[in-house]
């Protein structure tokens, strides 16, 4: 069954001084709704999934495009690993750097129109490594507020002043570059934000990156395959092209259905990045295998625009009905439709409401959203169908009929 252990962890029977120090604090994250618990998925992703023994529909993975089970990138995959072993031996700087890792690089290159692309075996290690590699001491690092955890962790570990500015505000990161002549200027943005699922201003940070001669990096994780009649991602999506946003950064375990993530940008970037960002100098390369189902999850990116059509169908599909229903909707135009409902709390009992009813959505609560903003993480994908989005709204319609109160506190939040 679903049932939650209600407490935290079982006491050993001979308990060490450090088990003695850690338990405290558990208990209390357990006490506040914050404790954090791994579900036990069997098979594929996919619309219908078995998650804890048991069948369900989810809308929480972030395969946004259905192409993680995908036949063509099982079988890219297979003929991989026939092909090159699994494990990549080594470093990209040792032995570990492939044709198949090459040939990707110049795929991803040439379909976001840079001069050059640098995989890394993580979106987080792409986005520490390029952030440190180009900042240090005297040197200033500006972020949205709600920037993905990587891009935050990034800055603070880069030891160049950090400053973060309100979600969205242009005019705040004005004031923050003002003043500040000297040194590297690195503004970071997500380019459609991972919890919120709206899009970052990018245009108007490029324009005013590039008046103060400041450099825009831009994460793309959640953009990148879905947006964009290409699905080049949010740049395209704006119009926005390398001169105004030189540093691009995109995942490849979302849209594209596997794993992994890079850097696009200039040579000399490219090159610098290879010289000195140490998650990948020193890690080992991704296995080739995977940079080969990779190669095939692209070429179905780019071929299969029905995938990001009937995505998109969903999204105005679900908005339409969690309208009606008087849902506190959030404003996102992005597969990532998320339910703001204010306390971890709430969040909790409609996801767990939700799993009663086969449906599985996550509750995303503090330190990941900001106190008093908890919510359900909705997403979409091309792999759901009407149908299965009509059961969810129907689903939330009837808790929300049965405990109107855990949706109440949303709505002040929603309307501001
Ligand atoms: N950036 C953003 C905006 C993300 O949402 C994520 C993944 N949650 C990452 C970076 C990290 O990517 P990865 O999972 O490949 O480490």
């Amino acid at each position: 069954m679903w049932a939650q252990r209600s407490m935290a962890m079982p006491v050993p029977p001979t308990e060490t001084a450090l088990e003695r120090r850690l338990r405290p604090a558990l208990a209390e994250r357990e006490a506040q709704h914050l404790y954090r618990r791994r579900r036990l998925t069997q098979g594929p992703q996919g619309a219908e999934l078995v998650v804890d023994g048991e069948p369900c529909l989810g809308f929480c993975s972030n395969d946004y495009l259905g192409l993680a089970n995908h036949p063509q990138v099982i079988e890219a995959l297979v003929n991989g690993a026939q092909q090159y072993g699994v494990g990549s031996g080594a470093a990209h700087l040792v032995l570990g750097h492939s044709h198949a890792h090459h040939a990707l690089e110049e795929e991803l290159a040439e379909f976001v129109q840079r001069p050059r692309a640098l995989l890394f075996s993580t979106g987080y290690m792409a986005n520490l490594g390029t952030v440190t590699a180009l900042c240090g001491r005297g040197d200033l690092v500006l972020e949205d507020r709600l920037n993905h955890a990587s891009l935050l962790d990034a800055g603070l570990q880069s030891g160049a002043r950090m400053r973060r500015y309100a979600h969205g505000d242009v005019e705040a990161l004005e004031r923050l570059l003002e003043g500040q002549a000297s040194g590297e200027r690195l503004v970071l943005s997500d380019g459609v934000f991972s919890m919120d699922g709206d899009l970052a201003p990018v245009a108007q940070l490029a324009r005013l990156a590039e008046r103060e001669q400041a450099t825009l990096m831009v994460d793309d994780a959640h953009g990148f395959g879905v947006l964009g009649a290409e699905g080049r991602g949010t740049l395209e999506h704006l119009g926005l092209d390398a001169e105004q946003v030189p540093i691009l950064m995109c995942t490849l375990g979302k849209g594209v259905g596997t794993f992994g993530a890079f850097v696009a940008g200039s040579e000399a970037l490219i090159e610098t990045l290879i010289q000195r960002a140490r998650p990948y100098i020193y890690t080992t390369a991704m296995p080739p295998a995977l940079a080969e189902a990779t190669r095939a999850s692209l070429r179905l990116l780019r071929t299969e625009g029905w995938r990001r059509q009937h995505v998109q169908k969903l999204v105005q599909r679900f908005r339409a009905g969690a309208a009606s229903l008087g849902l506190p909707l959030m404003d996102s135009q992005t597969p990532i439709q998320p339910l703001l409902l204010g306390s971890s709390a709430a969040a909790l009992q409609v996801s767990e409401a939700l799993r009663a009813r086969a449906i599985l959505v996550s509750a995303i609560r503090p330190p990941t959203v900001p106190e008093g903003t908890a919510r359900l993480r909705i997403t979409l994908s091309a792999d759901h169908n009407e149908q299965q989005v009509e059961r969810l709204l129907e689903a939330l319609d009837e808790i929300q009929r049965a405990q109107p109160h855990l949706f109440a506190q949303g709505e002040a939040h929603v309307a501001v």
